[in-house]
């Protein structure tokens, strides 16, 4: 017997940090595109855990997986090898760059190993003071080196002081980003779509300024493909949608089909910076966590499916554009952002569907992202879109 919601927020209350404003569901049972909560009530999930559930919930051949490794070897430290770490960081180099991988345990911290690789990187070069250059709006996470590359978060000052060697440009401001760029520059790093932002792409013109600007002094140029990667977009990464090709690679969020584990992978250019003592981790690239990403793979890295990602997308983005205050839709693939018409309450839009059955996610005034499994159907994307013209009659 579960305890129940009220139950459950009151031990929250008591006992946790109150750092997330939750919605005021306790879910207890995922299947596929479906949530169930503690009353037995169904829920349409168009976030999948903000992007992580992209294969569905308890996708079976993950949770076979995580099943047969956990109960055979669940963790022995990254002091000895262990074959599923050395075939997933195979197939995520194969797959992308083609240098090395590093394990971490969640987005943030394969974007903290990208920064050190940078910084690493710029020192050889003979730079005293990297400096690492974003463009505004961005989302890297929040470490403090991270944190310090989330312009939006970093002004915080209640917790500086700051890691310096952090600057941002305006969003999409090639000529900005080429003026910031300069002789003490380590590294770009950028979200080829910002996703916390409320889902605005990268423009090309941008991302090519960022591989120029790069080119010419020597930086690295790093793609944050945490939220985008994992066929989001409707290819395995984000980057082959685009004229552009990174250094350097993070992924994290649907690596582990719900299971923690993040990368930052190189090319050739990167892959040996970091050695020994230089970076390094208890938890990161387990078995049971790298077996998972395994399954996973298997079922994303499939041009069938992608190419569904990019059709259901469509359907997605054709059905909401129809809507009545509905101002426009961003994105690539299954990550789409609907910019409401002026004067619509997007928080109240969110917690009305969330009442429909019907889970997403409102990252900014206006905005509401949705992130659904890459295995949702027509069916349900149709459903999908009547709630939130439903929703959008009762509130507006
Ligand atoms: N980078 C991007 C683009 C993200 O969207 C996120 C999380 O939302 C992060 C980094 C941080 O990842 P994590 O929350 O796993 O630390």
């Amino acid at each position: 017997m579960s305890l129940g919601l009220e139950e459950t927020r009151a031990l929250e209350e008591r006992y946790l940090m109150h750092t997330y404003r939750r919605g005021p569901v306790d879910f207890v049972r995922g299947e596929g595109v479906l949530l169930w909560d503690a009353e037995g009530k169904e829920y349409l999930d168009f976030l999948a855990g903000i992007s992580v559930c992209s294969v569905g919930h308890c996708h079976p051949a993950v949770v076979a997986v995580v099943t047969e490794q956990s109960a055979r070897l669940m963790h022995v430290s990254n002091l000895f090898y262990t074959e599923p770490m050395a075939r997933l960081a195979q197939r995520l180099s194969e797959s992308s760059l083609g240098g090395r991988v590093f394990f971490a345990n969640s987005g943030t911290e394969a974007n903290e190993c990208a920064i050190k690789v940078a910084r690493k990187h710029a020192h050889e070069r003979g730079i005293t003071a990297p400096e690492i250059v974003s463009f505004e709006g961005e989302f890297h996470g929040r470490s403090y080196g991270a944190l310090a590359a989330t312009p939006g978060l970093a002004k915080n000052e209640a917790l500086g002081p700051m890691l310096p060697g952090f600057r941002s440009v305006p969003r999409n401001d090639a000529a900005a980003l080429r003026a910031a760029v300069g002789e003490n520059t380590a590294a770009v790093l950028i979200e080829p779509i910002q996703g916390e932002a409320g889902v605005y792409p990268t423009s090309e013109e941008a991302l090519l300024a960022a591989r120029e600007a790069c080119d010419q002094s020597g930086a690295l140029l790093i793609f944050d493909e945490i939220q985008t990667g994992m066929g989001r977009t409707g290819s395995l990464w984000a980057y082959q949608q685009t004229p552009v090709r990174p250094d350097v690679m993070t992924a994290a969020k649907a690596l582990g089909g719900g299971v923690p584990i993040g990368a930052c992978i190189t090319a050739p250019v990167a892959a040996d910076v970091l050695q020994p003592g230089d970076h390094g981790s208890t938890f990161a690239a387990g078995p049971v966590a790298t077996a998972a990403a395994l399954a996973v793979l298997d079922i994303v890295d499939d041009p069938g499916l992608l190419r569904r990602v990019r059709e259901l997308g469509a359907e997605l983005r054709e059905g909401l554009e129809a809507l009545d205050r509905v101002r426009e839709t961003r994105g690539r693939g299954l990550m789409i952002g609907i910019g409401l018409e002026e004067g619509i309450d997007a928080a109240a839009l969110g917690a009305d569907l969330l009442c429909r059955g019907l889970v997403v996610n409102v990252p900014a005034p206006g905005t509401v992202r949705l992130l659904p499994p890459l295995v949702v159907d027509s069916d349900q994307i149709a459903k999908a879109v009547g709630l939130i013209g439903d929703s959008l009659a009762a509130v507006a």
